[in-house]
C-alpha cells in the first residue's frame, strides 16, 4: 500500500481541504485580541444561512456531543417531558442524556433504517399534553436516513407548546435547511462533518420560542449556558477560550462553501447520494434505507452474501480506504460510505470501483465495472 496515502469516505471526520488546512495553520492570536474579535465578528454571521436562520448562531467548543448536550441542560429542566424520536444510535444518545438529566423521556422509536413516523408522532402529541420538547435528528448518521424535519416541526407546532429541536450535526451544509420557515428552535451541528473542519466547534441557534423558555429555565448550567455564549457573541466573543485555529479554519470553509455556493453545495450532495445509490442497486447490494429516506450525506448498505466488516477491513488494508461499520443493534450488519463536506464526485468513483475491486478480492460474484458505470451515467446525465 502506498504510504501515507487515505481516504476517508466515513460520515465523519470528513477529510479537511489543503486551503482549510493551511487557515488552520497560521501562528496563534490571543482570543480577547482585535484580531480574534474581528475574525468572529466576519465568520458568525456566515453560519446564518447554513441554518437558514435569521438569529445568532453560537459557537461552542467541543464535538458535536456537547451541542446536543448544551440544548438538552438549557431546555428543560428536571422532571419536564420530552419526546425523543430514535430512529438510530444519534437519537438514541438524546434518549440517554435526557434521561440522565432527569427529564420525564418518552420515546417513540422507528425500524433502524425508517425516518419517523408523522402520524405517529401527532397521535402521541395529542394524548400527551405535558410534553414540552421534541427531540429529534435530521440526518440519522447510523442508519443513513434524513428525517423529514420541515413536516416534522409544522406537526409539532400544530398540535402542541412544545420547542422542536434537531440534531443536524451530520448534514448541515449538506442538505437544504430552513431553521426559521419550518420552525425549528434549537438547532445544533458540529464542526467535523458537512463543514469540512477538524472535530471540536460546535454550533447552535436558538429561537425566540426557545430563548424564552431558556431564561424560564431554573437548571444550573456554567460551560453549558447558552446565555453566555449569546451575551459574548454580541461583544464577537466568546465566554471560555474557543478552538481559535478551527474559527481560522471555518472562515475558509465558509469562503469555499460560498464560492460555490449553498444550492450547489446541496446539488452536489444529493448527486453524490444518487450516484451512490445507483452503484450499489447494479451491484444488488441492498441498501438499508428506502430512496425517500435516504441522506444526501451518507449511504448504508447491508449485504447478506459477505460480512460487512471483511470488506472494510480489507478496504482498508489494500487501498487505504476507510468505510464505517455499524453502531449498537447494526453492528456488524452494515457498512456506511460517507459522502459529504470535502468530497467531490470523482471521489465517489473511486470509492465505488475499490468497494468492486473488494468485492471480487473477498469471492463476491459481481461483475467489474458494473457500480462504477451507473454512478457514471448519473453523473454524466447531471452535468
Ligand atoms: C457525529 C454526530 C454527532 C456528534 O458526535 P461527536 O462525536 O460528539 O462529534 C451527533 N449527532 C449525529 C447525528 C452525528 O452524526
Amino acid at each position: 500500500m502506498l504510504p501515507d496515502y487515505q481516504l476517508l469516505r466515513i460520515p465523519g471526520p470528513t477529510p479537511i481541504p489543503p486551503s482549510v488546512m493551511r487557515a488552520m495553520n497560521q501562528p496563534m492570536i490571543g482570543h480577547r485580541s482585535a484580531s480574534f474579535q474581528q475574525l468572529l465578528a466576519r465568520v458568525a454571521p456566515r453560519l446564518k444561512p447554513l441554518f437558514g436562520t435569521e438569529q445568532d448562531v453560537l459557537i461552542l467548543t467541543g464535538s458535536g456531543t456537547l451541542a446536543l448536550e448544551a440544548a438538552v441542560v438549557n431546555a428543560l429542566d428536571e422532571g419536564e417531558a420530552a419526546l425523543v424520536l430514535v430512529t438510530g444510535a444519534f437519537g438514541d444518545r438524546f434518549r440517554k442524556m435526557c434521561q440522565t438529566y432527569g427529564i420525564e423521556t418518552h420515546v417513540l422509536e422507528s425500524e433502524w433504517g425508517c425516518a419517523f413516523d408523522l402520524e405517529q408522532v401527532q397521535a402521541y402529541l395529542q394524548q400527551h399534553s405535558n410534553i414540552k420538547a421534541v427531540f429529534a435528528t435530521y440526518c440519522e448518521t447510523s442508519t443513513a436516513v434524513l428525517n423529514p424535519i420541515a413536516e416534522l416541526a409544522e406537526v409539532v407546532k400544530q398540535h402542541s407548546d412544545a420547542l422542536v429541536i434537531v440534531d443536524a450535526v451530520s448534514c448541515l451544509g449538506a442538505v437544504e435547511t430552513e431553521m426559521d420557515k419550518w420552525g425549528i428552535d434549537i438547532l445544533v451541528t458540529g464542526s467535523q462533518k458537512a463543514l469540512m473542519l477538524p472535530t471540536g466547534l460546535a454550533f447552535a441557534a436558538i429561537s425566540e420560542q426557545g430563548w424564552r423558555k431558556m431564561e424560564q429555565n431554573s437548571r444550573p448550567r456554567f460551560y453549558l449556558d447558552l446565555r453566555r455564549y449569546q451575551t459574548s457573541l454580541g461583544d464577537h466573543s466568546t465566554p471560555f477560550t474557543p478552538a481559535v485555529s478551527l474559527v481560522m479554519g471555518l472562515e475558509q470553509a465558509l469562503n469555499l462553501i460560498e464560492e460555490e455556493g449553498l444550492d450547489q453545495v446541496i446539488k452536489r450532495h444529493q448527486l453524490m447520494k444518487e450516484m451512490t445509490r445507483q452503484a450499489f442497486k447494479a451491484l444488488d447490494l441492498p441498501l438499508l434505507t428506502s430512496d425517500e429516506d435516504a441522506s444526501p450525506t451518507v449511504t448504508a448498505v447491508r449485504p447478506s452474501n459477505f460480512k460487512a466488516d471483511d470488506l472494510r477491513s480489507l478496504l482498508r488494508k489494500t487501498f487505504g480506504l476507510t468505510l464505517a461499520g455499524g453502531q449498537q443493534k447494526l453492528k456488524g450488519e452494515i457498512f456506511r460510505v460517507g459522502h459529504m463536506g470535502y468530497c467531490s464526485p470523482l471521489d465517489v468513483l473511486q470509492t465505488i470501483t475499490a468497494i468492486e475491486v473488494g468485492l471480487v478480492r473477498l469471492g463476491v460474484n459481481i461483475k467489474l465495472g458494473k457500480g462504477t458505470q451507473a454512478a457514471e451515467e448519473v453523473l454524466v446525465h447531471d452535468l
